[in-house]
């Protein structure tokens, strides 16, 4: 018996980086995975990818700061499964680097729709479809930068520090109904996101900071989300796991 079997997953912004690793493990683990991205050629290949390794998937593109992304999404897992048992809202961007009084506006609103607003656009949908299914679990993915901040990235730091709170207002919301809903921080992790917003000798700098002496890969925090998204964490909601070599133990 696999961790996920007969689960049907929705994992948004998978794509790339992590929730691309989340896709693939959560298929491996039996699950029938609705990849979902904004970027369409990077899902279908993951979707593609998991089908010849002998999974379930299909493609679905949303963007999640749209609503009606989000309803559309989920209305696709149940028109095509019968239901949606888990979630993993991992969809986000770095957004633009600046000082707080210099940040631009309209980066700050970009970042705080995709990263924040996104999270609570996708449970507003997925949470009815999960109670009418009799339970379910969700995933919401923040940051080491959801519990400390860091300079230059304040819609980031506000939007991840946002997602933790929201998830402890709705698991407390939704534990009578049988719906866990944790969050996870991941410390620095190398994926697109990360090589795409920093340098070389950025990306020196931030590998320091982590106790544990390197970068994080997506696959170490697909490990984490797949746990959260089991049978095997059914105690456990509410809560938020930092996956970061370290980083916030100093
Ligand atoms: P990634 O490799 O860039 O993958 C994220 C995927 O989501 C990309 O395909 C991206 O497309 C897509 N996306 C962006 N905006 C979207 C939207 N509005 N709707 C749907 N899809 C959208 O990034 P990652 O590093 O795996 O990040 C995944 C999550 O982990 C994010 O929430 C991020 O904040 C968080 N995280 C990452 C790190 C890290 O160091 N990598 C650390 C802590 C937390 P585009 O390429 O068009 O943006």
């Amino acid at each position: 018996m696999k961790a996920l079997d007969k689960k049907v997953a929705i994992i948004t912004g998978s794509g790339s980086g992590i929730g691309k690793a989340a896709a693939l493990l959560f298929a491996k683990e039996g699950a029938t995975v609705i990849v979902s991205d904004i970027q369409e050629e990077n899902g279908r290949a993951v979707a593609e990818e998991i089908k010849s390794n002998g999974g379930n998937a299909i493609f679905f593109r949303a963007d999640t700061s749209q609503p009606a992304d989000n309803e559309a999404l989920v209305k696709a897992a149940i028109d095509n499964f019968g239901k949606l048992d888990i979630a993993v809202n991992n969809a986000g961007i770095g957004g633009p680097m600046g000082l707080t009084g210099e940040y631009p506006i309209d980066g700050w609103q970009k970042v705080i729709e995709v990263n924040l607003s996104g999270v609570f656009y996708g449970m507003h949908y997925q949470l009815p479809a999960m109670e009418k299914n009799g339970g379910g679990v969700i995933v919401n993915i923040a940051s080491i930068l959801g519990m400390v901040g860091t300079r230059f990235s304040p819609a980031y730091v506000a939007a991840k520090h946002g997602v933790v709170g929201l998830t402890k207002a709705t698991a407390l919301e939704y534990a009578p109904k049988n719906i866990r809903v944790n969050s996870i921080g991941p410390g620095y992790i190398m994926t697109p996101l990360l090589t795409t917003n920093l340098n070389q000798e950025m990306l020196k700098m931030v590998e320091a900071l982590h106790p544990i002496g390197r970068l994080g890969e997506a696959e170490e925090v697909a490990e984490l989300i797949l746990w959260l998204s089991s049978s095997k964490s059914s105690f456990v909601t509410g809560s938020y796991y930092p996956v970061d070599g370290g980083y916030l133990a100093q």
